[in-house]
């Protein structure tokens, strides 16, 4: 099936690692996973040689993802090579923060637009367990790198587990004086990850009854805003003056799979065209012959096979999001 008419698949998520500082638990089961070799994954110059084979098809933005994209070496000169692309309008990046004071600057230089950063609680042992070994400060310090570098709109993305709940004001207090945008995410099950399920996660309902509370309190009137930065999955509110907003991303309870406009590549040369579906198409062996009839012909066939309607939802994916690129 060819993209619906005014379908716009413009968006690729580009994971350059599975390899992870962190263990999150909604993400990596508690033994971890297996990371792939490194002959395995592609070079950065193979990935480059993919993307612009894909804005021959239209990408126009690439977010770059993992695992964490900052424990690959020389990312910035990577963000350099995509920058050198012309069709790109947008690179942006996910991360967990912690290599961010180390590298924002570059990143910058090198063309990075903006970023968003995994930040699942405002307590430091709750984010160490959550995180299983990561430090708040660390992650809090790559906030404000990202902020200094005008690495903006800077977007917090927060998981809609259980204890999210007894942190809404701290999350909400976070966009008062300054520009972060903090999105509240749901649990997905992808893959193996975390031992969670859906049913026991927060569901947008509950934050938005916390928020209402909040304005009672107090905090004034939310009212809904367009998404920061453009498009995007996420509905937004902005309690009044506040500089920031807070978002959610309904992707289980309210998923957006009609307007889905993206494109996944795994760090070993697989496209995905759903996060929920085990649909992969091998691409590695045509980038690595830098055959770019051949690329655009699988990417083609990847864009054919996707679906775009919620109610024919595929099934469950066998690699967690590590693995993807979440
Ligand atoms: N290491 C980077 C980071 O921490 O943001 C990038 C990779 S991480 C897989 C990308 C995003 O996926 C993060 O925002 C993370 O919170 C989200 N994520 C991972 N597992 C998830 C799950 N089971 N449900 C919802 N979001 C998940």
């Amino acid at each position: 099936m060819n993209p619906p008419a005014g379908q716009n698949v413009d968006y690729l998520r580009l994971s350059v690692t599975d390899r992870c500082n962190f263990r999150c638990v909604y993400c990596m089961p508690p033994e971890g996973v297996a990371f792939k070799p490194h002959d395995d994954i592609l070079s950065y110059e193979d990935m480059e040689f993919f993307v612009r084979a894909a804005t021959q098809l239209g990408i126009t933005k690439v977010r770059i993802t993992g695992g964490e994209p900052l424990v690959r070496r020389a990312l910035p000169g990577f963000v350099a090579q995509l920058r050198a692309i012309r069709e790109l309008t947008d690179i942006s990046l996910t991360t967990n923060g912690v290599l961010l004071p180390r590298f924002a600057v570059e990143l910058k230089a090198a063309g990075l637009n903006r970023v968003n950063i995994s930040l699942d609680s405002l307590d430091p042992a709750r984010f160490r367990e959550l995180s299983r070994g990561g430090s708040l400060e660390d992650t809090l310090a790559g906030v404000e790198a990202a902020l200094e570098n005008d690495l903006s709109p800077v977007k917090l993305n927060v998981v809609m587990l259980p204890e999210v709940m007894s942190e809404l004001t701290g999350f909400v207090d976070l966009t008062r004086d300054r520009p972060l945008h903090v999105r509240f995410i749901e649990w997905m099950e992808v893959g193996g990850c975390g031992p969670r399920g859906t049913v026991d996660a927060v569901t947008k309902a509950h934050l938005l009854e916390g928020l209402q509370a909040l304005s009672a309190q107090g905090y004034g009137q939310f009212e809904p805003v367009l998404s920061p930065g453009g498009w995007g999955p996420a509905h937004y509110y902005r309690f009044p003056g506040y500089a920031g907003t807070i978002g959610f991303i309904g992707s289980v309870s309210d998923h957006f799979c009609g307007e889905c406009n993206r494109l996944r590549l795994t760090s070993d040369g697989r496209l995905k065209n759903c996060l929920f579906s085990s649909h992969e198409i091998d691409v590695r062996a045509a980038v690595l012959a830098r055959d770019m009839d051949m690329v655009i012909a699988v990417i083609t066939e990847s864009l054919e096979a996707k679906t775009f309607d919620k109610n024919v939802l595929p099934g469950k994916t066998a690699r967690g999001m590590s693995q993807v690129g979440g």
